[in-house]
């Protein structure tokens, strides 16, 4: 877990006594909100003596737990963000390459793990205590799976957990938002990302932490893709595939917040490098960021990655 969420972890552990059987722990991406939600998960099932040592990393449970083998915990999330993918049934053994996977994995979290998930939910706890289902990112949930969910956290079964983790809880149900207690998890101080980040030797950190926003774990990535970032930001073009179309589009919105920002006078949030536009266009480049925030999103839909691009790109020209 990340030093600057040591505050909402102990706020937690004062909960335990009345804990909610349903958190949603929910904060901008990168803010480190799924190491939390791991590391409160081992706290609840951690067997050491003394509550306040917990978890100690020890026990047989905390064992379990670090190897992935709990038995009281599932952890669900889209297939194609899964850790460790799963072995496709057709792979012989002893040939060179992997067979080539049929099926894309997929992007959301559906019914079947949902209903998966309720199986092992009602099943009595193997230690004795609760079971933990740990749902990731729960706005990945697929219209019938949150419904299944929605099931759960209704009528949760006698020891029954349930944390949702969420990087953009106005998207989840507001029935499924509404059955479960809100952890916030904020941007921590720029001070303390920045001392993580030198800890861990992240190249040029001051500039991809405002890229970032000021998420910390964002700014690793970019900083881990910077000649490609650098690339964008400096000339963009037209893409075609979704992911670049994805990061196409937060370039563009962060370009022109910048440019936004500089016509206004203040300093550029995300230091794009960009130059300021004309102040004549502030209302339709901030109109163009927001689009371009909603376009971040659309990415995931069926379209036509270069032509969606060149459209993308046609309105930014005439905001310079
Ligand atoms: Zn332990």
């Amino acid at each position: 877990m990340h030093p600057w969420n040591e505050a909402v972890l102990e706020s937690l552990k004062k909960a335990r006594q009345r804990l909610p059987h349903a958190l949603l722990i929910h904060g901008p991406r990168g803010v480190g909100k799924l190491a939390l939600a791991e590391q409160f998960a081992q706290l609840l099932l951690c067997e050491h003596a003394d509550p306040l040592a917990r978890p100690c990393g020890r026990c047989d449970a905390c064992r379990w737990y670090l190897t992935g083998n709990h038995p009281d915990f599932r952890r669900i999330e889209p297939e194609a963000l899964a850790k460790t993918p799963p072995v496709d049934a057709e792979t012989e053994e002893g040939t060179e390459a992997p067979a080539r996977r049929t099926k894309q994995p997929s992007i959301v979290i559906t019914v079947e793990q949902v209903r998966a998930l309720a199986d092992f939910l009602n099943l009595r706890s193997h230690r004795g205590a609760l079971r933990i289902a740990l749902v990731h990112p729960a706005e990945d949930l697929y219209p019938n799976a949150a419904n299944a969910l929605l099931k759960g956290l209704e009528e949760p079964p006698p020891g029954a957990i349930f944390i949702l983790v969420s990087h953009r809880p106005a998207r989840l149900l507001p029935t499924v938002r509404s059955r479960c207690v809100a952890v916030p998890v904020p941007i921590p101080p720029a001070d303390a990302a920045l001392r993580w980040l030198a800890s861990r030797g992240v190249q040029n950190a001051e500039r991809w932490l405002a890229f970032a926003g000021g998420a910390p774990l964002q700014a690793v990535q970019y900083a881990q893709e910077a000649a490609g970032w650098e690339r964008l930001l400096k000339s963009p073009q037209p893409v075609d595939d979704r992911e670049s179309l994805e990061r196409l589009a937060e370039a563009l919105q962060k370009l022109a917040y910048d440019r936004a920002f500089l016509a206004f006078g203040l300093a550029p949030k995300y230091r794009t490098g960009t130059s300021a536009s004309s102040p004549a266009k502030l209302r339709r480049l901030l109109a163009f960021a927001r689009q371009m925030g909603e376009n971040r999103q659309l990415t995931r839909h069926p379209l036509n990655p270069r032509l969606f691009s060149a459209d993308m790109l046609a309105s930014m020209v005439h905001l310079t």
